[in-house]
């Protein structure tokens, strides 16, 4: 009875930082940075607890699940995490004195951090159910490699090996169950945020349809009546002020286009499109845009991809999106416009820059209304192109890093 209870206080002590992080911190927290130290805390806290607390078997043999708050936080945390919690584990371990247990739990961390750290950076870019066989593909690694040099250490007897091989076992098991309980929760917690986000856009256009015609009519009232003006005769610094305000009425009257094409009422009017045959249209569209920019723009375009879509709201989004890459390589630089079919029925879209790139928060930003860090710029551009990609049931996803550069997916259900 007692083994149970001990296996069940180790569950706990992973739980615990689970709900505590998930309900107190995820959605509050703002700043990534704190986020990933206060998981580091948390799972370096279980980490102690479990040491402490382990299922103890007969003489000597201890049981413990450290290594899942270990392949957790490194996981999701990333190297640092990762780092903090090994260094936490060996020393922990020395504090218990220097046997034969500490060299296997030095050697295994020698051995399992750097691939656990390598697939670390894949892992954020998985899907669940990938992600879910990589962590416990990861940990049946670690616990292989306990395995191996306890066998070394103490010889591959059956009386020797019989406690690793269960803890293998209650290892992968537990951690296949904890993954898909995080991933259920992030799932969530993702969907709740789709939903909030929609509901802000939805009341967002209603609103713009509705004033920007209003607003449109007198303006283009003015900039005749400027243009009337603007006769010969008149001095330099008055033609200059005509020239100021009418270039001003023109762009705020494209900031207007751009709230329009938005607020636009979705009438369905989509149909069989071959995305790589308007990929070139839009590169046609957009070549001189990157000849003044100094920008080199590098496609390679898979013939037949068919989706289901509005060719005018396609090509807009994708001009938004190029357009924004270009002019983050204010030095120039090359963008890469790729488009291929995906195993799980996509077409996939690829826009990739090497510009300034964003940090998470500006990432996160991204897509809100009026958001821009340009001088002259509107921030209706990627919000436009969220709501496109979306009214046709197609996914966006970002990946940047600063000073790097971008990369735009864009995901479209694909139709044969
Ligand atoms: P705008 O281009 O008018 O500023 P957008 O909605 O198109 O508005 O873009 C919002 C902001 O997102 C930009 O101001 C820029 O800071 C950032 N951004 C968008 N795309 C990129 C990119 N490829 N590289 C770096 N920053 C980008
Ligand atoms: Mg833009």
């Amino acid at each position: 009875m007692t083994i149970i209870k001990d296996f069940l206080l180790q569950i706990t002590f992973i739980v615990i930082p689970i709900f505590i992080y998930y309900t107190f911190t995820y959605e509050r927290v703002k700043c990534e940075r704190n986020r990933v130290v206060i998981m580091s805390v948390l799972w370096g806290i279980s980490i102690i607890l479990c040491m402490s607390f382990p299922v103890v078997f007969g003489q000597n043999a201890r049981l413990e699940l450290r290594v899942i708050p270990l392949l957790f936080g490194t996981l999701y945390g990333g190297f640092w995490p990762g780092l903090f919690l090994s260094a936490l584990i060996i020393l922990y371990r020395l504090s218990f004195g220097v046997d034969i247990g500490f060299y296997n739990t030095l050697l295994v961390l020698i051995f399992s951090l750097p691939v656990i750290m390598f697939f670390q950076k894949s892992f954020a870019r998985l899907k669940k159910d990938k992600r879910v066989k990589l962590a416990v593909g990861l940990a049946f690694y670690y616990c292989l490699i306990g395995l191996t040099f306890l066998g070394i250490l103490r010889g591959f007897s059956i009386d020797h090996l019989i406690v690793p091989v269960i803890h293998l076992i209650f290892v992968v098991i537990v951690i296949w169950c904890f993954i898909m309980l995080i991933e259920a929760i992030r799932e969530i917690h993702q969907l709740r945020l789709e939903m909030q986000n929609s509901e802000k856009l939805r009341v967002i256009s209603e609103l713009t349809s509705v004033f920007a015609h209003e607003i449109r009519n007198p303006m283009q009232v003015v900039r005749g009546f400027l243009q009337l003006l603007n006769e010969p005769g008149l001095s330099d610094k008055k033609k200059e002020y005509i020239q100021l305000s009418i270039e001003e009425l023109d762009r705020s009257n494209q900031i207007i286009n751009d709230l329009l094409s938005f607020g636009k009422p979705t009438i369905n009017n989509n149909e069989r499109i071959e995305v790589g045959y308007q990929l070139q249209r839009v590169v046609n569209i957009i070549q001189s845009y990157t000849q003044n920019a100094n920008v080199m723009l590098k496609t390679d375009i898979f013939d037949n991809c068919w989706i289901y879509a509005n060719i005018q709201k396609l090509n807009q989004c994708l001009i938004n999106i190029l357009k924004n890459a270009i002019e983050s390589m204010p030095n120039g630089g090359v963008v890469w416009l790729t488009c291929n079919r995906t195993d799980d029925g996509y077409i996939k879209i690829n826009i990739k820059d090497e510009g300034i790139g964003m940090t998470k928060e500006q990432i996160d930003r991204l897509g809100s209304p009026y958001y821009s860090l340009k001088e002259s710029g509107t921030g209706l551009g990627m919000m436009v192109s969220y709501q496109i990609i979306h009214s046709f049931n197609g996914k966006i996803q970002v990946y940047s890093e600063k000073d790097k550069g971008t990369e735009f997916i864009i995901l479209l259900p694909q139709i044969m």
